[in-house]
């Protein structure tokens, strides 16, 4: 009985010794078409593809595997294999697009989401600056604002930013205000990346690439208008793409990103992640409140009292218009 256990355990042993290398685990760090980019656990990366049977387990994805999925691959046939996904311990998601049922992974497994918000060259629509916040929340991932290209604003709309810093940080958000072509912003980006596996995001042209080169210049992104937009132009899909950092940590890009659409959330729960609106829901007449034209409804109170923002409030009412559209499919 011993001796049989002792030499199947060595069989097992020299299978290991003949092919070490059979099963690799590894980070996909970019994905393009049917190709992904895998960083293995040495240093080395590979352009692997996907087994069929993975592509039919998620039917209502329009990818099945997301930048910074972990995975597990076998080379077959001289080409490398992706086998499986190790579970993701977070991820976000978005409709593809408006006026569709299909989902898309935008990423996975981070620590952060961080979004570059202007206010002018380009204007980034509050709308989209809150269903990032939104997103971010549903899914528990702290998510944090750097308002860019603040030396573009003429002194006289200071009290405006003002303003929204102070909204947002009252929100629990981490907000910072810099142009990320000074120097004097390095540590900030620093601060805010290193270490850390982050989702960046932002309106092309708003200074995502500045500031991540800020965090590790040696990353060198292009930061030319010009170029993003033919960048933009080729990949009219997105490829999201993570950027190792020297000091440690990814940022992960994903160009093409303009809107999240929301997912996966029912009309009485986006107010569960306006933090303002939390505080306040115990308050409401209905237990189902929506907050739109109900009676003794505490959230309309409070903008009536100009506790809540009328602007966040516009980017509630948008959100569930949003989703109550979708839902009539
Ligand atoms: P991305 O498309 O979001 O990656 O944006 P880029 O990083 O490529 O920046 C777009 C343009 O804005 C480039 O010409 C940058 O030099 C410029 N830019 C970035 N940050 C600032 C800033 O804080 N102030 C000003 N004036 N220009 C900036
Ligand atoms: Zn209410």
């Amino acid at each position: 009985m011993t001796t049989k256990a002792k030499s199947s355990d060595s069989e097992f042993e020299t299978n290991e010794l003949q092919h070490p290398q059979e099963l690799q685990e590894g980070r996909v760090e970019r994905t393009t078409g049917s190709f992904y980019r895998v960083r293995f656990q040495d240093g080395s990366r590979t352009e692997c593809v996907l087994r069929g049977k993975i592509r039919l387990n998620e039917l209502d994805l329009t990818n099945p595997i997301a930048v910074g999925d972990l995975v597990r691959v076998r080379r077959e046939d001289g080409i490398q294999v992706i086998q499986d996904i190790l579970p993701r311990e977070n991820y976000i998601i978005r409709r593809a697009t408006k006026s569709t049922a299909k989902r898309q992974i935008l990423c996975s497994n981070i620590d952060q989401a961080v979004i570059i918000f202007t206010i002018e060259k380009p204007h980034t629509p509050f709308g989209f600056l809150d269903s990032f916040l939104v997103t971010a929340g549903a899914y528990h991932i702290p998510a944090a604002v750097v308002v860019n290209k603040i030396d573009l604003m003429r002194q006289s709309k200071q009290h405006k930013l003002d303003e929204f810093l102070e909204v947002y940080r009252n929100l629990g958000y981490r907000v910072e205000a810099l142009s990320a072509n000074d120097p004097d912003s390095i540590s900030i980006a620093q601060d805010l990346l290193s270490g850390k596996k982050s989702f960046l995001t932002g309106r092309s042209g708003s200074g995502k690439s500045t500031f991540v080169n800020l965090a590790d210049p040696n990353l060198n992104l292009k930061t030319a208008e010009v170029s993003k937009t033919h960048r933009y132009g080729r990949h009219t899909t997105t490829f999201a793409e993570m950027f190792e950092l020297e000091a440690g940590g990814w940022v992960i890009d994903a160009p093409g990103v303009r809107e999240f659409h929301l997912t996966d959330l029912e009309l009485s729960e986006v107010a569960h992640y306006f933090p303002e609106m939390l505080d306040k829901l115990s308050e409401c007449r209905f237990h189902n409140c929506l907050h739109v034209n109900e009676p003794d409804c505490a959230v309309l109170e409070g903008i009536e009292s100009g506790e809540i923002s009328e602007t966040r409030y516009m980017s509630y009412l948008y959100m569930l218009e949003e989703l109550k559209s979708h839902q009539e499919y």
